[in-house]
Protein backbone atom coordinates (compact mmCIF):
# COMPACT_ATOMS: atom_id res chain seq x y z
CA UNK A 1 0.00 0.00 0.00
CA UNK A 2 1.37 3.50 -0.68
CA UNK A 3 2.11 6.01 1.65
CA UNK A 4 -0.57 8.57 2.94
CA UNK A 5 0.08 11.92 1.29
CA UNK A 6 0.81 13.48 4.91
CA UNK A 7 3.65 10.26 5.21
CA UNK A 8 4.68 11.97 2.02
CA UNK A 9 4.99 15.63 2.76
CA UNK A 10 6.84 14.35 5.91
CA UNK A 11 9.58 12.23 3.90
CA UNK A 12 10.04 15.52 1.58
CA UNK A 13 10.12 17.52 4.60
CA UNK A 14 13.00 15.48 6.42
CA UNK A 15 14.52 15.44 3.55
CA UNK A 16 15.19 18.32 2.21
CA UNK A 17 15.28 19.85 5.87
CA UNK A 18 18.81 17.66 6.32
CA UNK A 19 20.06 18.97 2.48
CA UNK A 20 19.95 22.74 3.80
CA UNK A 21 20.38 22.31 7.28
CA UNK A 22 17.19 23.57 8.61
CA UNK A 23 16.99 24.52 12.18
CA UNK A 24 15.55 21.01 14.15
CA UNK A 25 13.57 23.58 16.20
CA UNK A 26 11.99 24.63 12.66
CA UNK A 27 11.22 21.17 11.30
CA UNK A 28 9.23 20.56 14.56
CA UNK A 29 7.04 22.79 14.53
CA UNK A 30 6.21 22.36 10.83
CA UNK A 31 6.00 18.82 11.11
CA UNK A 32 2.43 19.13 13.23
CA UNK A 33 -0.42 21.03 11.80
CA UNK A 34 -1.68 23.49 14.15
CA UNK A 35 -5.06 22.84 14.09
CA UNK A 36 -7.01 19.53 13.09
CA UNK A 37 -11.02 19.85 12.92
CA UNK A 38 -12.96 16.59 12.14
CA UNK A 39 -16.96 17.33 12.20
CA UNK A 40 -20.13 15.10 11.59
CA UNK A 41 -22.59 16.46 8.88
CA UNK A 42 -25.94 15.22 9.09
CA UNK A 43 -28.20 15.66 5.83
CA UNK A 44 -31.72 15.03 5.38
CA UNK A 45 -31.31 13.10 1.86
CA UNK A 46 -33.96 13.33 -0.91
CA UNK A 47 -35.41 9.47 0.11
CA UNK A 48 -35.96 11.07 3.49
CA UNK A 49 -33.28 9.37 5.24
CA UNK A 50 -30.15 10.89 7.50
CA UNK A 51 -26.64 10.59 6.00
CA UNK A 52 -23.88 11.40 8.49
CA UNK A 53 -20.88 13.21 6.57
CA UNK A 54 -17.42 13.28 7.82
CA UNK A 55 -15.89 16.30 7.09
CA UNK A 56 -12.80 17.85 7.93
CA UNK A 57 -10.73 21.13 8.13
CA UNK A 58 -6.89 21.37 9.23
CA UNK A 59 -4.76 24.42 9.10
CA UNK A 60 -1.45 23.65 8.49
CA UNK A 61 0.58 26.92 9.58
CA UNK A 62 -0.52 30.20 10.23
CA UNK A 63 3.09 31.68 10.39
CA UNK A 64 2.97 33.80 6.92
CA UNK A 65 -0.58 35.08 7.64
CA UNK A 66 -3.88 33.67 7.35
CA UNK A 67 -4.67 29.73 6.37
CA UNK A 68 -5.30 29.05 2.49
CA UNK A 69 -6.60 25.76 0.73
CA UNK A 70 -9.38 24.20 -0.79
CA UNK A 71 -12.20 21.87 0.05
CA UNK A 72 -12.73 18.42 -1.98
CA UNK A 73 -15.71 16.40 -1.99
CA UNK A 74 -14.49 12.36 -2.44
CA UNK A 75 -15.21 8.87 -1.02
CA UNK A 76 -11.59 8.71 -0.22
CA UNK A 77 -11.25 11.98 1.78
CA UNK A 78 -9.27 11.38 4.96
CA UNK A 79 -7.74 13.18 7.75
CA UNK A 80 -4.22 11.70 6.94
CA UNK A 81 -4.85 13.04 3.28
CA UNK A 82 -6.32 16.24 4.65
CA UNK A 83 -3.15 17.30 6.45
CA UNK A 84 -0.86 15.72 3.83
CA UNK A 85 -2.98 18.64 1.55
CA UNK A 86 -3.01 21.21 4.41
CA UNK A 87 0.65 21.02 4.50
CA UNK A 88 1.88 21.16 0.87
CA UNK A 89 -0.73 24.61 0.45
CA UNK A 90 1.98 26.47 3.56
CA UNK A 91 4.96 25.18 0.95
CA UNK A 92 2.60 26.76 -2.20
CA UNK A 93 1.81 29.97 -0.75
CA UNK A 94 5.22 30.34 0.23
CA UNK A 95 6.88 29.40 -2.95
CA UNK A 96 4.89 32.10 -4.55
CA UNK A 97 5.38 34.36 -2.19
CA UNK A 98 2.15 34.56 -1.02
CA UNK A 99 1.26 35.89 2.45
CA UNK A 100 -0.74 33.07 3.30
CA UNK A 101 -0.11 30.00 5.76
CA UNK A 102 -1.93 26.70 4.42
CA UNK A 103 -4.62 24.48 5.44
CA UNK A 104 -7.12 21.83 3.17
CA UNK A 105 -11.19 20.82 3.93
CA UNK A 106 -12.75 17.72 2.89
CA UNK A 107 -15.76 15.83 2.98
CA UNK A 108 -15.73 11.92 2.88
CA UNK A 109 -18.37 11.66 0.50
CA UNK A 110 -19.27 10.48 -3.29
CA UNK A 111 -20.76 14.12 -4.93
CA UNK A 112 -21.61 12.05 -8.21
CA UNK A 113 -24.34 10.01 -6.25
CA UNK A 114 -26.12 13.42 -4.62
CA UNK A 115 -28.61 15.50 -6.28
CA UNK A 116 -28.04 19.12 -6.29
CA UNK A 117 -30.19 19.63 -2.89
CA UNK A 118 -27.92 17.02 -0.92
CA UNK A 119 -24.78 18.88 -1.87
CA UNK A 120 -26.03 22.34 -1.08
CA UNK A 121 -26.99 21.35 2.00
CA UNK A 122 -23.96 19.66 2.86
CA UNK A 123 -22.06 22.22 2.29
CA UNK A 124 -23.62 24.98 3.75
CA UNK A 125 -23.79 22.76 7.20
CA UNK A 126 -20.16 22.06 6.86
CA UNK A 127 -19.62 25.23 6.33
CA UNK A 128 -21.66 26.02 9.88
CA UNK A 129 -19.71 23.70 11.25
CA UNK A 130 -15.73 24.64 10.16
CA UNK A 131 -17.43 28.96 10.65
CA UNK A 132 -15.86 28.83 14.53
CA UNK A 133 -12.24 28.36 12.78
CA UNK A 134 -12.45 29.91 9.19
CA UNK A 135 -12.45 33.76 8.69
CA UNK A 136 -11.69 35.95 6.03
CA UNK A 137 -8.43 36.93 7.95
CA UNK A 138 -7.87 33.55 9.53
CA UNK A 139 -8.66 30.74 6.88
CA UNK A 140 -10.21 31.24 3.79
CA UNK A 141 -11.36 28.31 1.44
CA UNK A 142 -11.25 27.34 -2.31
CA UNK A 143 -12.48 24.79 -4.89
CA UNK A 144 -10.59 21.65 -4.71
CA UNK A 145 -11.32 18.36 -6.53
CA UNK A 146 -15.29 17.82 -7.08
CA UNK A 147 -16.29 21.37 -5.40
CA UNK A 148 -16.28 24.34 -7.93
CA UNK A 149 -17.69 28.07 -8.07
CA UNK A 150 -21.08 26.96 -6.72
CA UNK A 151 -20.09 25.33 -3.78
CA UNK A 152 -18.15 28.43 -3.28
CA UNK A 153 -21.00 31.04 -3.81
CA UNK A 154 -22.87 29.01 -1.06
CA UNK A 155 -20.06 28.88 1.45
CA UNK A 156 -20.13 32.96 0.82
CA UNK A 157 -23.76 33.07 1.58
CA UNK A 158 -24.06 30.94 4.66
CA UNK A 159 -21.02 32.75 6.44
CA UNK A 160 -22.57 36.20 5.15
CA UNK A 161 -25.80 35.40 6.65
CA UNK A 162 -24.26 34.71 10.17
CA UNK A 163 -22.76 37.59 9.67
CA UNK A 164 -25.55 39.88 8.51
CA UNK A 165 -23.82 41.46 5.82
CA UNK A 166 -22.48 40.15 2.61
CA UNK A 167 -18.55 38.68 3.26
CA UNK A 168 -16.89 38.96 -0.08
CA UNK A 169 -14.34 37.94 1.35
CA UNK A 170 -14.11 34.59 3.11
CA UNK A 171 -14.09 32.33 -0.11
CA UNK A 172 -12.63 32.36 -2.95
CA UNK A 173 -13.11 30.62 -6.64
CA UNK A 174 -16.49 32.19 -6.46
CA UNK A 175 -18.85 32.95 -9.35
CA UNK A 176 -17.69 35.91 -11.29
CA UNK A 177 -21.15 37.20 -10.60
CA UNK A 178 -20.66 36.83 -6.49
CA UNK A 179 -17.18 38.70 -6.32
CA UNK A 180 -15.02 36.06 -7.76
CA UNK A 181 -12.14 36.98 -9.70
CA UNK A 182 -11.91 36.81 -13.58
CA UNK A 183 -9.30 34.16 -14.41
CA UNK A 184 -9.91 32.29 -11.55
CA UNK A 185 -11.52 29.60 -12.99
CA UNK A 186 -8.88 28.97 -15.59
CA UNK A 187 -5.99 29.73 -13.33
CA UNK A 188 -4.72 26.38 -12.43
CA UNK A 189 -4.65 24.86 -15.77
CA UNK A 190 -3.25 28.39 -17.24
CA UNK A 191 -0.30 27.79 -14.17
CA UNK A 192 -0.18 24.49 -15.04
CA UNK A 193 0.40 25.49 -18.87
CA UNK A 194 3.06 28.22 -18.04
CA UNK A 195 5.20 25.60 -15.93
CA UNK A 196 4.87 23.28 -18.94
CA UNK A 197 6.16 26.29 -21.49
CA UNK A 198 8.76 27.53 -19.16
CA UNK A 199 10.52 24.14 -18.89
CA UNK A 200 9.99 23.47 -22.12
CA UNK A 201 12.12 26.73 -22.97
CA UNK A 202 14.86 25.75 -20.79
CA UNK A 203 15.24 22.61 -22.50
CA UNK A 204 14.94 24.18 -26.21
CA UNK A 205 11.86 22.32 -26.83
CA UNK A 206 9.50 23.46 -29.22
CA UNK A 207 5.90 23.57 -28.33
CA UNK A 208 5.00 22.43 -31.85
CA UNK A 209 7.07 19.87 -31.80
CA UNK A 210 5.99 18.72 -28.11
CA UNK A 211 3.50 15.79 -27.06
CA UNK A 212 1.40 15.97 -24.35
CA UNK A 213 -0.81 13.12 -22.10
CA UNK A 214 -2.78 14.74 -19.09
CA UNK A 215 -4.64 12.17 -16.63
CA UNK A 216 -7.99 14.40 -15.11
CA UNK A 217 -9.77 16.29 -17.47
CA UNK A 218 -11.60 18.21 -15.17
CA UNK A 219 -10.84 22.03 -13.93
CA UNK A 220 -7.36 21.89 -14.31
CA UNK A 221 -6.31 19.23 -16.77
CA UNK A 222 -9.09 20.34 -19.42
CA UNK A 223 -8.01 24.25 -19.06
CA UNK A 224 -4.53 22.92 -19.26
CA UNK A 225 -4.76 20.75 -22.24
CA UNK A 226 -6.60 23.73 -24.12
CA UNK A 227 -4.09 26.82 -23.21
CA UNK A 228 -1.25 24.13 -24.54
CA UNK A 229 -3.29 23.02 -27.98
CA UNK A 230 -3.15 27.05 -28.29
CA UNK A 231 0.73 27.27 -27.88
CA UNK A 232 0.69 24.60 -30.24
CA UNK A 233 1.79 21.40 -28.34
CA UNK A 234 -0.02 18.44 -29.73
CA UNK A 235 -2.19 16.71 -26.77
CA UNK A 236 -2.55 13.09 -27.65
CA UNK A 237 -4.26 11.90 -24.50
CA UNK A 238 -6.06 12.73 -22.07
CA UNK A 239 -8.24 10.94 -19.01
CA UNK A 240 -10.86 10.77 -16.00
CA UNK A 241 -12.46 8.41 -13.54
CA UNK A 242 -14.44 6.49 -16.87
CA UNK A 243 -11.02 6.00 -18.54
CA UNK A 244 -8.65 8.04 -21.76
CA UNK A 245 -8.78 8.51 -24.96
CA UNK A 246 -5.71 8.52 -27.31
CA UNK A 247 -4.74 9.52 -30.71
CA UNK A 248 -1.33 9.87 -31.89
CA UNK A 249 -2.17 12.12 -34.46
CA UNK A 250 -3.57 14.49 -31.55
CA UNK A 251 -7.28 14.64 -30.10
CA UNK A 252 -9.68 17.01 -31.70
CA UNK A 253 -9.90 18.97 -28.53
CA UNK A 254 -12.68 21.37 -29.34
CA UNK A 255 -14.98 18.03 -30.04
CA UNK A 256 -14.00 16.77 -26.81
CA UNK A 257 -14.48 19.67 -24.84
CA UNK A 258 -17.94 20.55 -26.39
CA UNK A 259 -18.81 16.68 -25.84
CA UNK A 260 -18.27 17.21 -21.74
CA UNK A 261 -20.47 20.16 -21.82
CA UNK A 262 -23.58 17.76 -21.76
CA UNK A 263 -22.27 14.32 -21.04
CA UNK A 264 -23.02 12.55 -17.65
CA UNK A 265 -21.14 14.64 -15.09
CA UNK A 266 -19.27 16.07 -17.54
CA UNK A 267 -17.00 12.90 -18.09
CA UNK A 268 -15.40 11.90 -21.26
CA UNK A 269 -17.32 8.44 -21.12
CA UNK A 270 -19.24 8.03 -24.48
CA UNK A 271 -17.46 9.98 -26.95
CA UNK A 272 -16.67 8.49 -29.91
CA UNK A 273 -14.34 9.75 -32.89
CA UNK A 274 -12.57 7.89 -35.53
CA UNK A 275 -8.69 7.67 -34.75
CA UNK A 276 -9.53 8.09 -31.20
CA UNK A 277 -9.05 4.76 -29.46
CA UNK A 278 -10.20 4.13 -25.70
CA UNK A 279 -6.85 3.49 -22.95
CA UNK A 280 -7.18 3.15 -19.43
CA UNK A 281 -5.80 5.71 -16.98
CA UNK A 282 -2.99 3.30 -16.31
CA UNK A 283 -1.38 2.88 -20.14
CA UNK A 284 -1.75 7.06 -20.04
CA UNK A 285 0.32 7.36 -17.70
CA UNK A 286 3.16 5.27 -19.58
CA UNK A 287 2.48 6.53 -22.98
CA UNK A 288 5.62 7.60 -25.39
CA UNK A 289 5.00 11.42 -24.76
CA UNK A 290 6.98 14.26 -23.86
CA UNK A 291 5.23 15.88 -21.30
CA UNK A 292 3.12 13.67 -18.82
CA UNK A 293 0.60 15.98 -16.36
CA UNK A 294 -0.83 14.01 -14.04
CA UNK A 295 -3.40 16.35 -12.96
CA UNK A 296 -6.48 13.87 -10.80
CA UNK A 297 -5.50 12.59 -8.01
CA UNK A 298 -2.64 11.65 -5.17
CA UNK A 299 -0.31 8.65 -5.47
CA UNK A 300 -0.28 8.06 -9.62
CA UNK A 301 2.98 7.52 -10.19
CA UNK A 302 4.36 4.91 -7.92
CA UNK A 303 7.31 2.51 -7.06
CA UNK A 304 5.17 0.05 -9.26
CA UNK A 305 4.82 1.92 -12.55
CA UNK A 306 7.64 4.60 -12.47
CA UNK A 307 10.18 2.69 -14.04
CA UNK A 308 7.70 2.26 -17.07
CA UNK A 309 7.13 5.87 -17.37
CA UNK A 310 8.37 7.39 -20.63
CA UNK A 311 8.09 10.77 -20.28
CA UNK A 312 11.03 13.05 -20.38
CA UNK A 313 9.44 15.85 -18.57
CA UNK A 314 6.35 15.36 -16.11
CA UNK A 315 4.12 18.74 -14.45
CA UNK A 316 2.01 17.72 -11.57
CA UNK A 317 -1.09 19.64 -11.65
CA UNK A 318 -2.66 17.49 -9.21
CA UNK A 319 -0.95 17.43 -5.64
CA UNK A 320 0.82 14.71 -4.90
CA UNK A 321 0.72 12.26 -7.57
CA UNK A 322 4.52 10.98 -7.60
CA UNK A 323 5.23 8.58 -4.65
CA UNK A 324 8.76 9.47 -2.76
CA UNK A 325 10.16 6.16 -4.81
CA UNK A 326 8.48 7.22 -8.06
CA UNK A 327 10.75 10.27 -7.23
CA UNK A 328 13.82 8.79 -7.45
CA UNK A 329 12.79 6.16 -10.18
CA UNK A 330 11.92 8.89 -12.17
CA UNK A 331 15.04 11.51 -11.37
CA UNK A 332 17.05 8.02 -12.02
CA UNK A 333 16.09 7.93 -15.14
CA UNK A 334 16.90 11.98 -16.28
CA UNK A 335 13.17 12.79 -16.02
CA UNK A 336 11.99 16.23 -15.22
CA UNK A 337 9.36 16.56 -12.27
CA UNK A 338 8.08 20.22 -12.34
CA UNK A 339 6.47 19.68 -8.15
CA UNK A 340 2.87 20.38 -7.56
CA UNK A 341 3.74 23.09 -5.20
CA UNK A 342 4.53 25.06 -8.34
CA UNK A 343 3.10 24.11 -11.34
CA UNK A 344 -0.15 24.14 -9.73
CA UNK A 345 0.21 27.36 -7.80
CA UNK A 346 -1.73 29.13 -10.11
CA UNK A 347 -5.33 28.33 -8.61
CA UNK A 348 -4.15 29.89 -5.21
CA UNK A 349 -2.21 33.03 -6.82
CA UNK A 350 -5.61 34.12 -8.31
CA UNK A 351 -7.35 33.59 -5.05
CA UNK A 352 -5.20 35.43 -3.97
CA UNK A 353 -5.69 38.07 -6.25
CA UNK A 354 -9.38 37.30 -5.84
CA UNK A 355 -9.26 37.53 -2.14
CA UNK A 356 -7.28 41.14 -2.43
CA UNK A 357 -10.20 42.50 -4.58
CA UNK A 358 -12.63 41.28 -2.29
CA UNK A 359 -11.26 43.07 0.54
CA UNK A 360 -10.66 46.19 -1.60
CA UNK A 361 -14.35 45.81 -3.17
CA UNK A 362 -12.31 46.81 -6.79
CA UNK A 363 -12.06 44.57 -9.08
CA UNK A 364 -9.51 43.66 -11.91
CA UNK A 365 -9.94 42.38 -15.65
CA UNK A 366 -8.92 39.69 -16.68
CA UNK A 367 -5.37 40.87 -18.83
CA UNK A 368 -4.39 42.34 -15.20
CA UNK A 369 -5.07 38.81 -13.72
CA UNK A 370 -3.54 37.09 -16.27
CA UNK A 371 -0.04 39.37 -16.63
CA UNK A 372 0.18 39.33 -12.70
CA UNK A 373 -0.51 35.68 -12.67
CA UNK A 374 2.30 35.07 -15.25
CA UNK A 375 4.69 37.62 -13.25
CA UNK A 376 4.27 35.55 -10.07
CA UNK A 377 4.89 31.92 -11.57
CA UNK A 378 7.65 32.75 -13.78
CA UNK A 379 9.59 34.57 -10.65
CA UNK A 380 8.69 31.56 -8.90
CA UNK A 381 9.67 29.38 -11.50
CA UNK A 382 13.08 30.88 -12.78
CA UNK A 383 14.01 30.77 -8.88
CA UNK A 384 13.24 27.48 -8.45
CA UNK A 385 15.08 26.13 -11.73
CA UNK A 386 18.19 28.40 -10.49
CA UNK A 387 18.77 27.27 -7.15
CA UNK A 388 18.47 23.49 -8.77
CA UNK A 389 21.22 24.54 -11.01
CA UNK A 390 23.39 25.98 -7.83
CA UNK A 391 22.33 23.39 -5.69
CA UNK A 392 23.22 20.19 -8.44
CA UNK A 393 19.65 19.03 -7.48
CA UNK A 394 15.87 18.22 -8.37
CA UNK A 395 13.06 21.09 -9.00
CA UNK A 396 11.34 19.58 -5.84
CA UNK A 397 14.20 19.72 -3.22
CA UNK A 398 14.64 23.81 -4.70
CA UNK A 399 11.35 24.38 -4.56
CA UNK A 400 10.93 23.20 -0.75
CA UNK A 401 14.06 24.86 0.33
CA UNK A 402 12.83 28.06 -1.20
CA UNK A 403 9.94 27.59 1.16
CA UNK A 404 10.99 26.15 3.97
CA UNK A 405 13.74 29.10 3.85
CA UNK A 406 10.23 31.64 3.79
CA UNK A 407 8.59 29.44 6.13
CA UNK A 408 11.91 29.24 8.41
CA UNK A 409 12.35 32.84 8.83
CA UNK A 410 9.02 33.85 9.44
CA UNK A 411 8.77 31.62 11.97
CA UNK A 412 11.67 32.83 13.88
CA UNK A 413 11.20 36.18 13.37
CA UNK A 414 7.81 35.99 15.33
CA UNK A 415 9.19 33.84 18.03
CA UNK A 416 7.43 31.51 19.72
CA UNK A 417 4.36 32.53 22.01
CA UNK A 418 4.45 32.70 24.76
N1 LIG B 1 -7.29 23.76 -4.16
C1 LIG B 1 -6.32 24.55 -4.85
C2 LIG B 1 -4.92 24.06 -4.52
O1 LIG B 1 -4.71 22.94 -4.14
C3 LIG B 1 -6.52 26.04 -4.66
C4 LIG B 1 -6.43 26.52 -3.26
C5 LIG B 1 -6.82 27.99 -3.09
O2 LIG B 1 -7.06 28.66 -4.07
O3 LIG B 1 -6.86 28.42 -1.93
O4 LIG B 1 -3.97 24.77 -4.72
Amino acid sequence: MSKSLFETAIETLDRVAKMMNLDPNILAVLKEPERELKVAIPVMMDDGHIEVFTGYRVQHSSVRGPCKGGIRYHPDVNLDEVKGLATLMTLKCAVVNLPYGGAKGGIKCDPFKMSKRELENMTRRYTVMIMPIIGSRRDIPAPDVNTNPETMGWIMDTVSMFEGRTVLEIVTGKPPDLGGSCGRFEATGRGVMLSTIQTLKKKRCDPEKTTVAIQGFGNVGSIAAKLLAEKGCKIIAVSDVTGGLYNPKGLDLNSILKYIETSENHLLKGYHKKGTETISNEELLLLDVDVLIPAALENQITGKNASKVKAKFIVEGANGPTTTKADSILEEKGAIIVPDILANSGGVVVSYFEWVQGIQCFFWDVGQVNSNLEKIMTNAFDSIWALSEKEKTNLRNAAFMIALKRVGNALRERGIFP
